[in-house]
């Protein structure tokens, strides 16, 4: 789940990273009252789970309270990577001298957090590592000692000469470690970490996602979460119990168990097609959730065709099919479908699917051949 900026540095602020205090509003008038409030220059900063706001025009100075307000007009209801600005932030503006990145994730390959950091902040962390590798730090922490004394003041110094500013940056590092653990955060990243023309260290932007798994011991997190900032079909998919993600493909996926949904969303690509999602129905299903299924699918104008593939085990499939029959008599299903089942009551499926005119294949190759096909025919 990831949280608005004003929420992570929330968090960050708690925890005692320092940051500018600011306000978020919802209206143009809201975002003028604040920056009155606050006094002199501001930031006026898009609220949306989604980097480079800044070269998107979602991130602007306003020397006046009225600037604020037209900023704020222009900034609300903004498209920035296909999601609406819903929400603005309000904060001083900082006199920066120069801008700094860091950043923690959990890493599969050395298996620990990683904590991050390059002198070459403000601009996306990807560009850098591209271009100029050189310029990232990178630590893999042993989460039984934690992020030592030592370590931080090393990486500190790998941004700044200055001993006062290397330590405040270390403090900012260990700080951010301890929130990233105590919220089970899967990243938790800030930037810009700037230096004021004064010499302060101060985080400009934050950014945190908390791991899923973490949400239900920890109703204060999950009640952080703001369904109208993310992907209605992710919404969708979450309330009907299945574990979805968008993607850019057009073959919409339909499969039971996360391994055979990787595994088809990889043969769909061999084959040279490209999957529009990745979705696992779980290993009980019932009609109901390929009802969902379908219904979610479908929505998505991408998408050309839909593979099922079914590995019958607890899953029944004769339940599968029969979801099947429920959607198509439901709602219109304008695209083709191609339906790979076996196991567990596969004679019913077979029989409840020729009910409905269609034929059930046996082999996942064929049908995902079958599928890749019938994509191209439409394109
Ligand atoms: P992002 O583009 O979505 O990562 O948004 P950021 O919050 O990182 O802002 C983008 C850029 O705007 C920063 O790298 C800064 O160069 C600039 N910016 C943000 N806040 C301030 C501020 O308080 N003062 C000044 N002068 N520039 C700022
Ligand atoms: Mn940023």
């Amino acid at each position: 789940m990831n949280l608005h900026e004003y929420q992570a540095r929330e968090l960050l602020r708690a925890a005692g990273v320092p940051t500018p205090e600011g306000d978020v509003a919802s209206t143009p008038d809201e975002a003028e009252a604040i920056a009155r409030r606050i006094g002199g220059t501001v930031v006026v900063k898009a609220q949306v789970h989604a980097g480079g706001r800044g070269k998107a025009g979602g991130v602007k100075l306003a020397a006046t309270p009225a600037e604020a307000k037209a900023h704020a007009g222009r900034i609300l209801g903004m498209q920035i990577k296909g999601l609406t600005v819903q929400k603005v932030l309000v904060v001083p503006a900082a006199d920066i001298a120069t801008e700094a990145y860091v950043g923690l994730i959990v890493d599969r390959e050395s298996q620990r957090p990683l904590l991050m950091v390059s002198p070459a902040g403000g601009i996306d962390i990807e560009e850098v590592a591209a271009k100029t590798p050189e310029k990232i730090f990178k630590l893999a922490i042993d989460p039984r000692y934690g992020l030592m004394a030592h370590q931080a003041l090393g990486l500190g110094f790998k941004l700044y000469a200055d001993a006062a500013q290397a330590r405040a940056a270390a403090k900012i590092m260990t700080t951010l470690y301890g929130a990233f653990m105590a919220n089970g955060a899967s990243l938790a990243e800030i930037n810009p970490l700037v230096t004021t023309s004064d010499g302060t260290v101060l985080a400009l932007d934050a950014k945190i996602s908390i791991d899923d798994n973490e949400l239900d011991r920890r109703p204060d997190l999950a009640g952080l979460r703001d369904e109208s900032a993310e992907a209605p079909a992710e919404v969708a998919a979450r309330h009907a119990g299945l574990t979805f993600i968008k993607l850019d493909g057009n073959v919409g996926c339909v499969v039971n168990g996360a391994g055979l949904a990787m595994a088809t969303m990889d043969l769909v690509k061999y084959y040279g097609g490209e999957p529009a999602n990745f979705l696992d129905i779980g290993g009980s299903s019932n009609p109901e959730k390929v009802v969902n299924a379908l219904r979610i699918i479908t929505s998505d104008p991408q998408v050309k065709a839909i593979l099922f593939n079914i590995f019958g085990g607890i899953t029944r499939t004769d339940d599968v099919a029969n979801g099947i029959k429920t959607a198509l008599a439901e709602f219109p299903v304008k695209v083709p479908i191609v339906v790979r089942l076996t196991g567990t009551n596969e004679a019913e499926a077979v029989k409840i699917l020729q009910g409905i005119g269609m034929t059930a294949l046996n082999d996942m190759d064929d049908a995902v051949q079958k599928i890749v096909a019938l994509v191209r025919e439409a394109a």
